[in-house]
This record gives structure tokens, sequence and C-alpha cells, in this order.
């Protein structure tokens, strides 16, 4: 998944389409957030405390075993 590219595919329909494009504007498909920004983003305060948490907890986990 190349995330760098400014367009993608419609899973749909096939059709090129910008990768920011929310829905394809060829069929009308909704299209999920492509890249990790938007998908940032879209989280509110608490679940981004709950990932860098989470991230934290992980880091420890794997550095004491
Ligand atoms: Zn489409």
């Amino acid at each position: 998944m190349a995330l760098s590219n400014s367009y993608r595919t419609c899973p749909n329909c096939g059709t090129e389409i910008p990768a920011e494009a929310q829905v394809c504007p060829n069929c009308g498909e909704p299209l999920p957030p492509q890249s990790a920004k938007a998908w940032f983003k879209n989280l509110n305060a608490a679940e981004i405390f709950l990932l860098i948490l989470g991230s934290i907890m992980l880091l420890i986990g794997l550095v004491a075993v």
C-alpha cells in the first residue's frame, strides 16, 4: 500500500480517484480515509490518549520480556 500516492483505485469500480476523495466520483462508493493523517484527524482526544497509552504499554511489554 503506497500512502504517498495522490491517486488510488476505487474498490468498487476500479476508477483512479484522488486519494483525498471520500466518495468515488464515478460510482458514488463511499471510501475510507486512506492516509494515516486523515485517519488520525478523525480521532478525538480520548482516543488519541488511549492510542498513545496503548503504544507505551506495548513498548514497555516488549522491553520487559
Ligand atoms: Zn467507484
